[in-house]
């Protein structure tokens, strides 16, 4: 065996020898390693690897635009736990269903300021180029996480945290930052995630993070804004779900006498907001532990024990109410026949018990300018406590948040600069799809749909910016475009909040609206909505329910004010600089190892990857700094080898006219060149193997 090869071909399969996760330094590290017999066994198993591996970039794909090819790239690699993948700066996350050993303080390292292409995929590089994108542009970032329940948005944006929590620089008080800005998650997730169908922890609120920094690029704070909560839950689960993790916790993992002084017995079962899905208990959650996580998290956080305190007094009014019950009177009136609930809710809420029980079979209305209690029968009082119930934990959600925000806030005596930056993440859930699709579903997939509007925007428009800072020019590609829908959504008059709210009486025939057909299989309540994702058939029955004059209020001021806040995220996130994760789920089992074929290629279609793989490619495919080419390829070129002393311009040109580029097929910007197919920079990666 000749060694003297062996640099060569080490850095000819440092790709896949990287993605395998062998990283050696020199020749001699090698040869002490494994003796010249190792050598030659990793090197052939280096050599197949990349066609095991698969590219680690879509771009690269000899067909780019066959689905086929994309999804076996994706099945090659995900079949060798790579989860990772780029389309240009996009990265593509797989959920791997397992602990993967690659986010270890090492891994951390290895991505710390270096350059993308340098280092296989990974969240931490997109973490980390954010981050360095924020030092050297001062310019304020973003990371969108998006894709359906359960593929992995939520661990995704935990791992960027971490990054952050593990890289920067800190010192006492940026310890503080740090730990309270991890800490929220367990709290945030306590109250605001559920096990559901798809995804046993799934977070049932969107969220959206800043991270703040100082001029030296510590973490001085955060700030969280909260989307849509599914209240609903509260009330009611489908079979196989459960309610918010909380009341689990809470009924596992305190202590007896803390139970005992809020009126609760060790036993789910008891509880009828607790029963509807028939689940209490989950394999994977361990409740009890959970709730000592959660417990210390709050005190980090800075909650006081009265704070504690008061708040599960709350939750646990929430399991009174639920049991609360009813009964009818011939006259139509309803009155309460479960006494002990009313007891400890007057207790837990410091109300008065007459209160209380007026306000649980009575409604307010007002006649003639005066205000008068009129009963409510038995339905129609159970919906009103279940209303209220959601109102209450609606609420407590909120103040939970404002709570975490107080000690997360910037505290500028602390620190030395008041310029600080910012790091979004953006964990929303993804688009969803049910047998009954009814006011909830609406809202998030008008949220996904706006995120996808912003998505397009942004990778063309910085698409199209970075071709004019490099002073090259470019043809525009055609593109779907769904504003249309959004509009359809959000229009002042005719837009179908507007019209949801002006029109409660009846139910309107949306249909035509969406998409100027009607089809035969909706029903008479039901409007469908032709989203970039698919078609949706929505329920009306639900958003106007004219039963509960309370509810519709809500949902007025709930569709309006969705609209509103929505708008300003969209605002927030448009003055930032984007980086994108788009997560996948490999199979509906939460199985790991097992590839879903027609899940994926949905998915794929639906997250619009290929249109992304189509853009990214329309152009230039690739594009290096200078330096990077040259010094991957310098050895290609007499003139360049074993250094270039000039411009880094006037070299790259000296290398690829050596390597007959003919003109069109690559451009020479400011700062980097673009080569436009993707089968020159191949033939040039090839010329490094065979020398
Ligand atoms: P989403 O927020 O998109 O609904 P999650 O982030 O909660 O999904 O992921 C669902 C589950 O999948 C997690 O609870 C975890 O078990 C698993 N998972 C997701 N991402 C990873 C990962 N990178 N490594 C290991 N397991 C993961
Ligand atoms: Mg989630």
């Amino acid at each position: 065996m000749d060694l003297s090869n062996i640099t060569d071909l080490m850095r000819k399969t440092q790709a896949s020898i990287d993605e395998k996760g062998f990283l050696f330094k020199s020749t001699d590290a090698v040869v002490n390693a494994v003796g010249s017999d190792g050598i030659r066994v990793m090197m052939e198993s280096a050599l197949t690897a990349r066609d095991r591996v698969g590219v680690q970039d879509f771009v690269l794909l000899e067909n780019h635009t066959s689905e086929v090819a994309f999804i076996e790239n994706l099945r090659k690699r995900f079949k060798e736990n790579l989860i990772y993948t780029y389309i240009g700066s996009v990265l593509v996350s797989m959920n791997p269903y397992k602990e993967l050993e690659i986010y270890t303080k090492q891994h951390m390292e290895r991505y710390r300021g270096v350059n993308f292409y340098e280092v296989s995929p990974h969240i931490y590089a997109v973490a980390d180029n954010a981050y360095r994108s924020m030092r050297t542009e001062r310019r304020d970032q973003c990371i969108l996480i998006s894709g359906e329940s359960g593929a992995g948005k939520t661990e995704a944006s935990k791992k960027v945290l971490q990054y952050y929590a593990i890289t920067c620089p800190a010192n006492e008080h940026v310890q503080t930052v740090k730990d309270r800005l991890l800490q929220s998650n367990p709290v945030l997730e306590a109250f605001g995630n559920a096990k559901t169908l798809r995804n046993d922890n799934s977070s049932r609120f969107g969220k959206y993070m800043d991270i703040q920094f100082d001029f030296k690029g510590a973490p001085v704070g955060g700030h969280i804004l909260n989307y849509l909560l599914e209240k609903s839950r509260v009330v009611h689960q489908s079979h196989g779900e459960r309610n918010f993790h909380i009341f689990y916790q809470l009924i596992e993992g305190a202590e007896d006498d803390l139970l005992r002084r809020l009126g609760l017995e060790r036993n789910a079962q008891q509880y009828q907001y607790l029963v509807k899905g028939n689940c209490p208990k989950v394999s994977s959650i361990n409740d009890r532990n959970d709730w000592k996580t959660v417990r210390k998290a709050l005190s980090i956080i800075g909650f006081t024990e009265d704070e504690v305190e008061e708040l599960l007094n709350i939750i646990a009014s929430v399991l009174h109410l639920g049991n609360v019950q009813y009964g009818g009177e011939d006259s139509g009136c309803s009155y309460i026949t479960t006494e002990t609930q009313i007891k400890y809710l007057a207790r837990l809420l410091g109300v008065d018990g007459t209160v209380l029980k007026e306000a649980l079979t009575h409604k307010k209305i007002t006649a003639k300018g005066e205000e008068l209690m009129s009963p409510l029968n038995q339905e129609q009082a159970a919906s009103a406590r279940d209303a209220l119930s959601k109102a209450i934990y609606g609420r407590t959600f909120t103040w939970l948040v404002n709570k975490i925000n107080d000690s997360l806030a910037f505290k500028e005596e602390s620190f030395s600069s008041k310029n600080a930056s910012v790091i979004g993440l953006l964990d929303i859930y993804g688009f969803e799809v049910f047998q009954n699709n009814s006011f909830e579903q609406f809202c998030i997939n008008y949220c996904n749909e706006k995120l996808q509007q912003l998505f397009i925007e942004l990778t063309l428009k910085s698409e199209q910016d970075e071709y004019e800072a490099e002073g090259i020019t470019w043809e525009p590609v055609q593109y779907f475009n769904n504003k249309i829908i959004c509009d359809l959504v959000e229009e002042k008059f005719k837009g179908i909040i507007s019209i949801l709210v002006s029109i409660p009486q009846h139910s309107p025939s949306f249909h035509k609206l969406a998409d100027g057909k009607t089809r035969k299989v909706m029903g008479r309540e039901e409007f469908r909505l032709s989203h970039y994702a698919g078609e949706v058939n929505y329920n009306v029955n639900g958003f106007l329910d004219k039963n509960n004059d309370l509810l519709f209020r809500n949902l007025k001021e709930a569709a309006t004010q969705f609209k509103n806040s929505l708008a300003k995220l969209m605002e927030i996130l448009m003055s930032k600089e984007p980086s994108y994760v788009r997560c996948i789920k490999p199979n509906d089992a939460k199985q790991a190892g097992r590839f879903d074929e027609v899940l994926i290629r949905h998915q794929v279609k639906y997250l619009g990857l290929m249109e992304n793989l189509r853009v990214r490619r329309a152009g230039f495919a690739y594009r290096r700094r200078y330096e990077t080419f040259l010094q991957r390829y310098k050895s290609l070129c007499p003139d360049t080898w074993p250094n270039w002393d000039g411009r880094l311009v006037d070299g790259v040109s000296t290398l690829v006219k050596h390597l007959g580029y003919k003109p069109e097929e690559y451009k020479l910007g400011r700062t980097k060149i673009f080569i436009r197919f993707p089968k020159t920079l191949f033939a040039t990666e090839d010329a490094l193997e065979v020398r």
